[in-house]
């Protein structure tokens, strides 16, 4: 199903996202996995079936490299990014907050690296609650160590519409060129060896937790990314009905207050 998949609002970070009426079944997802499972594959095959708008993190500091004039917040969490470090998690949540727009959007959404830590875990499910939003569930891909960096070094990435390749797994039609738009492929700059080994670091030690953190609240479906991107794809739709159709699903639960 295609949808308006329109992220101006959130690449501006102006929260104009125009709400419309969708004839389907909104899904509100966070998609967790560490780099190189093939998340981002994941995701754009998602999108395209479930209609939802893709909110990617990792998507909205890179784009400050297109900017003209990106703000001050964007310039900083980009150099975070490039030296593979996580951006600090004020900075983070202070911009997810400021593109609420897409996440009261009637189509729905899927957050792609955000939350990352607990503590943005903890954010996000106070957004959402203030916002009257609930999510629908948090998928998990996961993968053995050796198999990620396998793909990692292969990875190219459009410089125009972000599709992913891999030089062996999924070579593109022409050389370096995106068979989708036509866009020149490149290596990310976050995909390098030591960025990388950095990133890995970062995923063991802040964002395994969210795994506990949402498989308590019940919302978690766990997936082992290691098929074809179809086959991924089949499992993730059917697990996510199944899980859409229980009676009882728990929302984001709000933060504790002492
Ligand atoms: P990604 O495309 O999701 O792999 O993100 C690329 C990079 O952007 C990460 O390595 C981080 O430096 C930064 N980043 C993206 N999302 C977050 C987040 N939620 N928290 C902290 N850093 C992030």
């Amino acid at each position: 199903m295609d949808a308006p998949h329109d992220r101006r609002g959130w690449f501006r970070g102006d929260s104009d996202c125009t709400p419309m009426s969708f004839p389907r079944r909104a899904y509100r997802l966070v998609l967790l996995g560490p780099p190189g499972v093939g998340k981002g594959t994941q995701a754009q095959l998602l999108c395209r079936h479930l209609g939802m708008c893709h909110l990617a993190t990792g998507d909205l500091f890179r784009s400050a490299q297109c900017q003209a004039n990106p703000s001050p917040a964007l310039r900083a969490a980009r150099e975070h990014m490039r030296r593979g470090e996580l951006v600090p998690d004020d900075l983070v949540i202070a911009m997810v907050r400021e593109r609420h727009a897409c996440l009261r959007c009637d189509g729905g959404f899927l957050l792609d690296g955000f939350p990352r830590t607990v503590p943005q875990a903890e954010a996000c499910d106070e957004l959402l609650t203030e916002l009257g939003v609930t999510l629908d569930g948090v998928i998990s891909y996961e993968l053995p160590v050796e198999q990620i960096v396998d793909r990692l070094s292969g990875r190219r990435v459009c410089s125009r519409c972000q599709a992913t390749y891999h030089m062996s797994v999924r070579p593109p039609r022409v050389e370096m060129q995106c068979d989708r738009c036509s866009g020149e492929l490149c290596q990310r700059e976050d995909d390098r060896p030591e960025v990388i080994r950095n990133r890995m670091r970062a995923y063991a030690a802040s964002t395994e937790p969210l795994i506990a953190y949402y498989r308590e609240r019940g919302i978690l479906i766990s997936i082992t990314a290691d098929d074809t991107p179809e086959a991924i794809l089949e499992q993730t739709l059917h697990l996510l009905h199944e899980q859409a159709a229980r009676p009882a699903r728990v929302a984001a639960v709000p933060k504790a207050r002492a």
